[in-house]
């Protein structure tokens, strides 16, 4: 029996957290070096451990410290950066364009700190994390003491840290053999999610985890698009999709799992992966519900975490622990669901299993790192104290516990928190530091929201068009005039094409702003059936030459990009003043007239309700040129037996001119 012990514990309510939730009161917990010599009650390890360094809890909970089982925790600096948006836009939209401009190992460092100031003020002790330049993150936990499984992302896109997947893989090689070994640092691999890697990359991801023989951490299943995206596909939803490319094989930590079927529950379970819960962020992004009470009845190992500060927007584990247990009843219509006992092993010992670190955290139990936390209930908004039913205490912590109320906090037998007061971070300084950034990023932003272009660049793809356009149109009362003339001899067909455009028009206060159309076409085929759907976004500036008479436009600058994304997307991302809808069906001929080239539109504009319109385009170069063609396409729409458009028509030449 050992009697050497450098540090006891007396006089706390010890909540072990083991399997069978024994507790000690008056209980004591031996600390020698790194690890838990003893715990039991304070009678019995006094008199066991007679020489040790006393250190009394003034009756408050010791407990293990939280495992914080997802997260990202650089992400701290990005704190309310932009809120009350949908994940794409959130994501597409301000995240990522602020990253590629911000993240440094100097931003993720202190992101990292900042974040682990918060973490030990909140009770955690270890924390998992997805981010860039992982060695950063590394390198400030170690120096604040905390204890970290932490993953080199690795993703399809080119990221701030590596230009192609290739480079964050090989990041992703050296950062396991950095830190494999380290007492603090648990290095792991960190595929984004399965929409942002390929096939290929989810597989090398695999094959180093098991290499290394560390945990893989990835977002799987988050929102039901995504689930019913990997349906159409990969003919297989998320969790099954994966298995194929190894990702099961390995000691996966599955974030979010929010849309999973009973088989893909099944799935996990027999391949013993963790799962780490987010309700907080789950909430805020309306992503669903997960189904926990199914994953732990499963047996399951469910761990808890935060997601990042720039979603959640915070890094505090009492609240997720509260909410877990209030979100599972409220789902379940059932409010014994997910007990509060239930919810603290979720944040300790099932989170600590969840990222397969049982062996080391999780409880106190003899043989594991002395990583635990003083918490103080003897507070107003925590008083009473019933004693009849040993559950009592959890419900204290869960629902009416709050994150300040822990004093203390030790990891690997060292304190980083004493009695309210961090011992290894510098937090005015860190909140100096953060303030300078938020400035920065600020004034990016700023200057990027005041200009429609810059923020169509900052979602990737934009490229100018040609900037001068000819133009004539005419409003038609009867199309088959038109037909008739276009068997003219002077009127050569080159080719003929038939489709359905809707296109959406947004506009803003400032005209010179000017106009964004997101554009979809239906390409028909003979039968009027739809054999192609094409998606664009094109921003048209402001008329440089201005307009000949009402019926021939010479056109403006115009940047086209690529239409990835849904109207909805567009719409909640550049916020527009205005919106017009225009659906109309188009007949276009590639005409030669008088040895030019004209492209003809026979449109009938159904939405609104506007009838028949005819138009002539042509490309040039020139002003020169341009006024001989706008000449000649006049006389092409003359030669078709039409007039120039009314002024009726004017509503439709303005918006729908180009
Ligand atoms: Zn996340």
């Amino acid at each position: 029996m050992s009697n050497n012990a450098t540090l006891l514990l007396t006089n706390a309510i010890v909540l072990t957290m083991d399997a069978a939730l024994t507790q000690y009161e008056p209980g004591a917990v031996a600390v020698q070096g790194d690890s838990i010599a003893a715990v039991g009650l304070e009678a019995d390890l006094r008199a066991q451990f007679p020489a040790a360094q006393v250190i009394d809890c003034g009756g408050k909970v010791l407990m293990p410290g939280l495992v914080n089982a997802h997260g990202h925790a650089a992400m701290a600096l990005l704190r309310g950066l932009a809120d009350d948006l949908r994940l794409d836009v959130w994501l597409l939209g301000y995240m990522m364009p602020v990253e590629r401009e911000f993240v440094s190992p100097e931003f993720v460092h202190l992101g990292t700190q900042l974040a682990c100031a918060e973490m030990i003020r909140s009770g955690t002790t270890c924390f998992a994390d997805m981010y860039y330049f992982e060695d950063s993150v590394a390198r400030a936990t170690v120096e604040a003491g905390l204890r970290g499984v932490l993953g080199q992302s690795v993703l399809k896109f080119p990221a701030p840290d590596a230009a192609s997947f290739e480079e964050s893989l090989e990041a992703a090689r050296a950062f396991l053999q950095t830190w494999k070994g380290h007492p603090l640092i648990v290095p792991s691999v960190a595929p984004h999610a399965p929409y942002t890697c390929t096939p290929e990359i989810l597989r090398a991801c695999a094959d180093l985890a098991a290499e290394f023989d560390v945990p893989l951490q990835i977002h799987l299943a988050e929102t039901a698009q995504e689930v019913s995206n990997c349906r159409v596909e990969n003919g297989a939803p998320v969790i099954a999709y994966v298995e194929r490319h190894g990702i099961l094989d390995v000691k996966l930590v599955a974030a979010h799992c929010v849309h999973v079927d009973e088989g893909e529950i099944g799935l996990l379970l027999s391949h013993n992966a963790g799962v780490a819960h987010n309700p907080s962020s789950n909430l805020k992004l309306a992503s669903g519900v997960a189904p926990v009470r199914d994953m732990l009845k499963a047996g399951i190992n469910v761990g808890i975490g935060t997601d990042g500060a720039a979603s959640n927007n915070d890094l505090d584990m009492f609240e997720e622990m509260r909410l877990a247990a209030l979100v599972a009843k409220n789902a379940s219509n059932d409010p014994t669901v997910l007990p509060a006992a239930q919810a603290v092993a979720m944040a300790t010992r099932l989170g600590a299993r969840a990222l397969h670190m049982e062996q080391l955290i999780g409880s106190l139990e003899p043989g594991k790192r002395a990583d635990l936390i003083l918490v103080d209930l003897a507070r107003t908004h925590n008083a009473p104290r019933f004693r009849r039913e040993p559950e009592g205490i959890y419900a204290q912590l869960v629902y009416a516990g709050h994150a300040h109320d822990v004093t203390d906090v030790m990891v690997n037998g060292q304190w980083v928190m004493h009695d309210g007061q961090l011992l290894t971070l510098d937090e005015a300084a860190l909140l100096t530091r953060a303030e300078d950034y938020a400035r920065r990023i600020d004034q990016f932003l700023i200057a990027r929201e005041h200009s429609v272009l810059s923020k169509l660049i900052a979602i990737g793809g934009a490229r100018e068009g040609e900037s001068f356009e000819v133009q004539a149109k005419a409003r038609l009362a009867d199309p088959v005039a038109v037909l008739a003339a276009l068997c003219w001899p002077d009127i050569e067909i080159l080719y003929e094409r038939h489709y359905r455009e809707f296109d959406t028009y947004f506009s803003w206060a400032d005209p010179d702003q000017g106009q964004l159309r997101y554009r979809e076409d239906e390409f028909l085929d003979a039968d009027g059936g739809v054999s192609n759907v094409r998606y664009r976004l094109t921003l048209l500036g402001p008329a440089r030459e201005g307009r000949f008479e009402s019926d021939v436009v010479l056109s403006r600058s115009r940047f086209l990009a690529p239409a990835t994304h849904s109207l909805r997307f567009y719409r909640e991302y550049f916020r527009p003043a205005r919106e017009r809808f225009i659906q109309k069906d188009r007949r276009r001929w590639r005409v030669l007239f008088r040895g030019t080239e004209f492209y003809l539109n026979l449109d009938r504009v159904e939405q609104p309700d506007l009838g028949y319109f005819i138009e002539a385009k042509s490309r040039t170069w020139s002003r020169r040129d341009a006024e001989h063609k706008a000449e000649l396409a006049r006389e092409l729409i003359a030669c078709l037996g039409a007039a120039p458009a009314d002024a009726v028509a004017e509503d439709y030449v303005e918006i729908a001119g180009s």
